[in-house]
């Protein structure tokens, strides 16, 4: 089934179709494995970079793609309707792209960007912590300033592509003499992979996105050079936030690929399987199933382009409509694939069915970028500040 065309361009929606092809074709027949065991394998990674998807919101200066952030959401929408873990690595690299471009020096911008663009250097987002989650400011890895840089130690967990990345945008606390666990100021460095004293332990038996390449990751006095600071001391959350801001309307898009998804499964199944002399498509509270995912899809993905486009025209209030489209979308993705499963009976519930990965992919979506109670009271937040100015 096509989706209904939307407002978008003819040249977008050229580049939606090349995305719905190369996902439907060369991602989504191995989803299903992957979730199974629990690995991406190099090899659907290297055809993601082979695309140059990977450069999605690099300008071309340095090698990118230059999407717009319509463009970008399309591309998160068809990769999370073939592979919510596939998606997953478009977010936490583009969240690292994002980083380097909007705060990067020249130097920075020119070392890492091509690498990045091409998908020869993979980044990922180390920011949550065992005892540090919804709230950052608690983070206790720990950046002293020693002679040409800084001395790292700590510990990251829930680590996206933390098995494989090659370049990690960390955020960690400056600790001086004077500093204390409430006063302690945040920085964001690019951390390389290779440097000594790193090391990571994957983590397995997640619920959902499963092929995330999840890791523990463990900084050991790992010198970053002076040239790695991506923030100086006090503007690491600030990196953060706009790092965050790229990965929720990442996983914003990528809720409507999955109850895309989860619709056209369902669609498909319900005009096939027949119970009581009919098929299911027939019965009328399938209908009623169907016809809400329709809208509630459709809504979600009408959040998304607005906040795209509020993003693309610097618009005052994008943050408060990507924080809306992502809050929506990942809780919308969770009830259409629980609807999914539903139809599909007992096959939801085996794993020889996609609707059964993407209801445990949907849950996730609740959880990372900010959890939904977070994102509740930033939105409330940011309401308080649209309606007050
Ligand atoms: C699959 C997956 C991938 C991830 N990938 C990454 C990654 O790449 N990089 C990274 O840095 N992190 C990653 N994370 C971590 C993720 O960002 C955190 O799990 C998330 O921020 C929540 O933190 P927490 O799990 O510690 O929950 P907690 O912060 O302990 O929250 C537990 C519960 O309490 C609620 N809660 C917390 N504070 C409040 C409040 N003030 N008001 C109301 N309710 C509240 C939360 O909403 C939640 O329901 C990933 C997690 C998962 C599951």
């Amino acid at each position: 089934m096509k989706p209904v065309p939307l407002f978008w361009d003819a040249e977008t929606e050229s580049k939606r179709l090349q995305f719905r092809q190369f996902a439907q074709e060369h991602i989504a027949p191995h989803a299903q494995e992957a979730d199974r065991q629990e690995h991406m394998p190099h090899d659907i990674i290297a055809q993601v970079a082979s695309q140059g998807l990977l450069g999605s919101l690099v300008t071309s200066e340095y090698g990118g793609r230059n999407d717009d952030y319509l463009q970008f959401g399309l591309l998160n929408e068809e990769l999370g309707a073939a592979c919510s873990s596939v998606r997953t690595l478009l977010t936490v690299h583009s969240m690292t792209v994002q980083a380097v471009m909007q705060w990067g020096t020249a130097e920075q911008k020119k070392k890492y960007l091509p690498g990045l663009a091409q998908g020869r250097t993979l980044g990922a987002f180390a920011l949550t912590e065992p005892q540090a989650g919804s709230d950052a400011r608690g983070i206790a890895t720990s950046a002293v300033q020693t002679e040409g840089g800084w001395i790292l130690n700590g510990v990251k967990r829930w680590i996206s592509f933390g098995q494989c990345a090659d370049l990690l945008l960390v955020m960690a606390a400056v600790e001086t003499k004077q500093s204390t666990p409430a006063n302690r100021q945040a920085i964001a460095l690019l951390f390389p992979t290779n440097t000594p004293g790193f090391s990571r332990q994957p983590i397995k038996g997640l619920l959902g996105t499963r092929a995330s390449m999840l890791a523990e990751l463990h900084f050991n006095d790992c010198f970053v050079p002076a040239e790695n600071v991506l923030s100086r001391p006090g503007f690491g959350l600030a990196v953060c936030s706009s790092a965050l801001e790229i990965g929720r309307l990442s996983v914003a898009w990528g809720g409507v690929g999955i109850a895309q998804a989860c619709l056209e499964a369902s669609a498909a199944y319900a005009a096939k399987r027949r119970q009581f002399d009919r098929a299911l498509a027939e019965h009328q509270l399938i209908q009623a199933k169907i016809t809400d995912m329709m809208v509630a899809v459709q809504t979600a993905r009408l959040l998304c382009v607005q906040a795209s486009r509020a993003r693309q025209a610097g618009h005052p209030h994008s943050v408060l409509d990507v924080l809306m489209a992502k809050y929506h979308a990942a809780k919308m993705a969770q009830q259409a694939a629980q609807q999914a499963v539903q139809i599909h009976g007992a096959n939801g519930c085996s794993d020889e069915y996609p609707v059964s990965r993407l209801y445990r992919d949907a849950k996730t979506l609740e959880i990372i970028e900010g959890t939904s109670e977070v994102l509740q009271g930033l939105i409330a937040k940011q309401v308080r500040m649209v309606l007050n100015n």
